[in-house]
């Protein structure tokens, strides 16, 4: 872990980018509304029933509400997510899917479609998550047209980039991110609208995700700031500046303030602590 933490990226497109530290400062570097998503993964709830969904669901419906403007996001598994829509107290969370696939229709055995999505009035899906890359293979063409299909459907998509331990130790993330980053905005592009509005970037270490290994604040702003970097070079100023950028890895509600703090880090993607209602509520809360 350590050893992790020591390492800092050493490509050309990390030395290009401006690398702020200094304190988030919702007055005048972010006028962007943090956001805070849980990825629930193949999880119901704690348990394995949709009793233990239920469970979930009433102690999010419980927990305080965020005192200032956090948007929260909760990515249920497929099977739940029509439930989770009409139980959750809409006025706190939206609620996502975790994948969305680039067709609408037709003999695409065991996915989920965007206007599927919509019918069931679902307005968010996760994109690209690491594990749908290493354990179902998604490809970044994937993630592109996943990306077009999904907003043509006015689905908002929270799509996620992270690099391997290996990357990192070998001073190689923004290589890796880079094509990644591409892939967005090809799939931005392709869209009808080529509006990054409902577009929000989720940074995901993936040697952190579900590991108990977090990034520290400041690598995780190095990063946050070369994909803002990146977005200014390649996309545009006021896509850089606008679109919010979530850190995922291992965030916790011991962790959250620290990692909030940082100025390019506008929320978190949350796994493991998604699935307590009092953990989660105390990471959203960590933007009051
Ligand atoms: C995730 O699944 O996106 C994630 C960040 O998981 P965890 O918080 O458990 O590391």
């Amino acid at each position: 872990m350590q050893q992790i933490h020591n390492i800092f990226t050493k490509s050309s497109l990390l030395k290009r980018a401006f690398v702020s530290t200094s304190k988030r400062n919702f007055s005048s570097a972010s006028t962007r509304t943090p956001i805070v998503g849980g990825n629930w993964k193949l999880n119901a709830g704690n348990g394995t029933t949709y009793s233990t969904v239920e469970e979930l669901v009433n102690g999010l419906n419980e927990a305080p509400a965020p005192t200032s403007n956090v948007e929260i996001v909760c990515a249920a598994p497929t099977l739940y997510l029509d439930r989770v829509n009409q139980t959750l107290d809409s006025s706190k969370f939206s609620v996502s899917a975790q994948n969305c696939f680039y067709e609408n229709k037709g003999a695409y055995t065991g996915e989920n479609s965007a206007v599927m999505l919509k019918d069931l009035n679902i307005n968010w899906t996760l994109i690209g998550h690491s594990e749908r890359r290493d354990i179902f293979h998604e490809t970044d063409d994937m993630l592109e047209r996943k990306i077009t299909n999904a907003l043509n459907e006015q689905v908002s998509v929270i799509a996620c980039c992270g690099e391997h331990k290996e990357d990192r130790e070998n001073g190689t993330t923004m290589n890796v991110l880079v094509p990644q980053l591409q892939a967005m905005a090809n799939g931005v592009e392709n869209s009808t609208s080529k509006s990054w509005d409902n577009v929000v970037i989720a940074y995901e270490p993936v040697w952190a995700i579900g590991t108990g290994l977090t990034a520290t604040p400041e690598q995780a702003q190095e990063t946050h700031a070369n994909i803002r970097a990146w977005l200014r070079e390649n996309v545009s100023e006021s896509v850089a500046n606008s679109v919010r950028i979530q850190y995922g890895g291992s965030v916790t509600d011991a962790n959250a303030k620290e990692l909030g703090n940082m100025p390019d880090i506008d929320g978190f993607l949350v796994g493991g602590a998604s699935l307590d209602a009092g953990k989660f509520s105390a990471i959203y809360s960590a933007f009051d």
